[in-house]
């Protein structure tokens, strides 16, 4: 904070937020180093607001702090907030205030944040603020806010499968004129395969922490002590240069496997053959559109099979796009959704990991360990127990967005409270992802060291996602009976007799007992970490 009152009076301040860090950010097109100010601020409100993490917030910090030293090196003048800074006021509107009164600037330039909550906060400050404050928007993104809103507006049913088309025929990735490359819009028939025995994933090289990431880990582990997640794993990149270096490893190296096994899950091996590339995506390391386009080149070249480069480039360019459309279209309504009613109390084990569930141990370990699970884990496996428990989507939420390094409520929230539980009654996903340990022991080779049945259906010893199963179904007979995806199921479960159906809700109910689901306080469904002690 050293740049002199009066010094700027033509100038403005631009705001550049921790998730903004690009060099093309929009905040700061037509920066004038001789007149300009940059302000960054690590807010004690934005970190605490859920408990975050550990790694995430380090990660943050760190890479904030790399991107203030390179602005620094372009000659900019930047105004930054340490978190240790005696009078930080640990709110972004009231730093940007103090900006205001301290630096005498003309205007206030920023980029749309990515979050409804302070984007809300951000235009009530630009209401009232001194100067005239410009809101620009994101073009970080593949798909403009106005652009998903014109393809969601003449369809009843918004499905990611056909936006994800407009966006190939529009980038032109993967096309051969009209036609998409292969004959095929979607090779996702072929990237269903379980792990063989034997085959084990690639070694990963992490990225060392540099001095600043180091030092913003020192920083975190004194003063986020209470929070949830070990640091001492830290291995995420904080500079463009990192998350390069590390994206060109894996185009390289391990995405021609990302197809084949892109569903598997295996014990111990957190990453699989996944690209790792979400927190720096989801920063502004990165840019979506070139990385999709270089995976493309893969498959061009003949060093990426097709399965393996459709698969990545769907994620990127289909869901992580879509999801953020449909947050912004549904916001703020979206957040209050609760479409199955579901009422209980998120179980301690999310948190401990203490658990005989051999699959939960292992999803709930790695992400305490290394701030990551990848999709299969995330939505097959702590997402489909949450909803099958009927656990509060609000304590759903919280969970997910404590405990990811790239957690961001854009893209966590149409994960959790769609894709993951249903709660938004169909918005994301056509049907909810319930499934039974049938589907974890094809997909894994956690079933065969663990605790349970995952042949038994019934008893104290039976896999408690095959308990939860028939019982989830038949509590939600009245809100899903009607869904054509589901007609299989209910079809089996109308052939049982009326007292086989009413055991397994008392089935379902004995589980949800013994692992500690119990009916949340409903002015206060969220169970928050509960400290060190259980790290
Ligand atoms: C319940 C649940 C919660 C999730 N929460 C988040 C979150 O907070 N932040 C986040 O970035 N992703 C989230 N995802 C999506 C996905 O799990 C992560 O993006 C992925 O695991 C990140 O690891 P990766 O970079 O190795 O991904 P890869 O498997 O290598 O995929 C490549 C990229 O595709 C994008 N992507 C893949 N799937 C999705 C998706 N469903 N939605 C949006 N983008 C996607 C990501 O940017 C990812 O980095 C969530 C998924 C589920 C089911
Ligand atoms: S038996 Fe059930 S609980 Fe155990 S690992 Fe398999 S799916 Fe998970």
């Amino acid at each position: 904070m050293t740049a002199t009152p009066g010094r700027h009076e033509s100038g403005c301040l631009r705001l550049v937020l921790g998730d903004q860090l690009s060099d093309d950010l929009t905040a700061l097109e037509g920066l004038d180093p001789r007149r300009d100010i940059v302000l960054m601020a690590e807010v004690r409100d934005e970190a605490t607001y859920v408990r975050h993490h550990r790694q995430k917030i380090a990660l943050v910090f760190a890479a904030m702090r790399n991107h203030a030293d390179r602005l620094r090196a372009r000659g900019v003048t930047v105004r930054y907030v340490g978190i240790e800074v005696a009078d930080n006021t640990h709110a972004i509107v009231t730093e940007l205030k103090r900006a205001l009164d301290e630096e005498q600037v003309a205007a206030v330039v920023m980029t749309e944040c990515g979050e409804w909550r302070l984007a809300q906060a951000l235009e009530a400050f630009s209401r009232t603020a001194s100067v005239p404050v410009e809101i620009r928007p994101d073009r970080r993104f593949i798909c403009s806010h106005e652009r998903f809103r014109r393809w969601a507006s003449d369809r009843i049913q918004m499905r990611m499968e056909f936006f994800y088309r407009e966006m190939r025929r529009e980038t032109g990735l993967l096309m051969d004129g009209d036609a998409p490359v292969g004959g095929r819009w979607n090779f996702d028939a072929e990237n269903r395969k379980g792990l063989p025995a034997g085959l084990r994933p690639p070694t990963r090289v992490r990225t060392r922490p540099n001095p600043v990431a180091r030092q913003a880990i020192a920083d975190v582990d004194r003063l986020f002590s209470d929070h949830f997640g070990d640091l001492d794993t830290f291995g995420w990149p904080t500079t463009a240069a990192e998350a390069e270096t590390a994206l060109a490893k894996f185009l390289s190296e391990i995405l021609p496997g990302f197809g084949d096994w892109q569903d598997a899950m295996s014990r111990g091996q957190p990453w699989m053959w996944h690209g790792l590339i979400s927190t720096s995506l989801n920063l502004g390391l990165l840019d979506p559109l070139d990385i999709c386009r270089r995976a493309e080149a893969e498959y061009r070249a003949g060093r990426a099979p097709l399965n393996a480069v459709e698969g990545f480039i769907r994620q990127i360019l289909g869901w992580r796009e879509f999801v953020r459309g449909v947050y912004w279209l549904k916001a703020p309504e979206y957040r209050a959704r609760n479409f199955l009613d579901a009422d209980r109390r998120l179980p301690d084990f999310f948190w401990s990991g203490e658990t005989t569930m051999a699959c939960v141990a292992d999803a709930v370990g790695t992400t305490r360990r290394n701030a990551y699970a990848h999709h299969i884990q995330r939505l097959m496996v702590t997402g489909n127990l949450a909803m099958m428990l009927g656990v509060h989507p609000d304590a759903v939420d919280d969970w997910y967005l404590s405990v990811y390094a790239d957690a961001f409520e854009w893209v966590e929230m149409p994960n959790t409270r769609g894709m993951a539980t249903f709660a938004d009654g169909g918005i994301v996903g056509s049907k909810p992802y319930a499934a039974s340990g049938a589907y974890i022991n094809r997909m894994s080779d956690y079933c065969s060291g663990c605790r349970y049945d995952v042949k038994a259906r019934t008893g104290e010893t039976a896999c408690p996602f095959n308990r939860l199963y028939w019982g989830f179904l038949e509590r939600n007979r009245q809100r899903l009976s009607g869904n054509v995806r589901l007609a299989m199921p209910y079809r089996t479960l109308d052939g049982f007799t009326p007292e086989r159906r009413t055991a397994l809700l008392q089935e379902a109910e004995a589980v949800w007992q013994a692992l500690g689901a119990t009916v949340a306080d409903p002015a206060n469904p969220v169970t928050p970490w509960a400290g060190p002690q259980g790290r």
